[in-house]
């Protein structure tokens, strides 16, 4: 059984994520959506709504959990049972960050990284890029799935 997890703060879950996680499930039998939660950031939307949003927009996929952590990636994939990392590649700044990150996972724990590359039509979505347009009061329904509905 090959379970990878798909870490990441999703505040909140983009196109993007929603790519890579479907082309994800066609590499594993399980995929576990870990929302990692980091004490010094400030989040958009609560670890209640994030979890939310993805759990609606794979209610029917088998095979995708959603879970919060908090720690290192590399204790959670161990506490889960994962042997694998999956990460989303967008851009050289991208590989350069993952490729730090994926080399210090790999020191800590005999655990693979494996990257995807975006896809054409959703490389230039970031959960940034979403806030910032919801702050400002844009349209950003296409640039998520519908289950990102926000009142803010
Ligand atoms: P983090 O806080 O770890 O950057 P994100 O929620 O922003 O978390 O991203 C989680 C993962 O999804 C990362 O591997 C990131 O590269 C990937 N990702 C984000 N946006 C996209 C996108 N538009 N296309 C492909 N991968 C993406």
């Amino acid at each position: 059984m090959k379970r990878a997890i798909f870490p990441g703060s999703f505040d909140p879950i983009t196109l993007g994520h929603v790519d890579i996680i479907k082309r994800g499930l066609t590499l594993f039998d399980e995929l576990i959506v870990a929302i990692g939660i980091n004490s010094a950031k400030k989040y958009m939307f609560s670890i209640e709504e994030r979890q939310g949003f993805i759990e609606n927009t794979f209610k029917e996929e088998t095979g995708i959990k959603v879970m919060v952590y908090e720690g290192l990636t590399v204790d959670f994939c161990r506490e889960v049972n994962a042997d694998f990392i999956l990460r989303g590649l967008r851009n050289p700044a991208d590989f350069e960050f993952e490729k730090a990150i994926a080399h210090t996972n790999r020191d800590l724990a005999p655990v693979e990284t494996v990257f995807l590359l975006t896809s054409a039509g959703t490389s230039y979505i970031s959960s940034s890029i979403v806030r910032e347009v919801i702050q400002n009061n844009g349209d950003y329904t296409k640039l998520v799935p519908p289950s990102v509905r926000t009142s803010k």
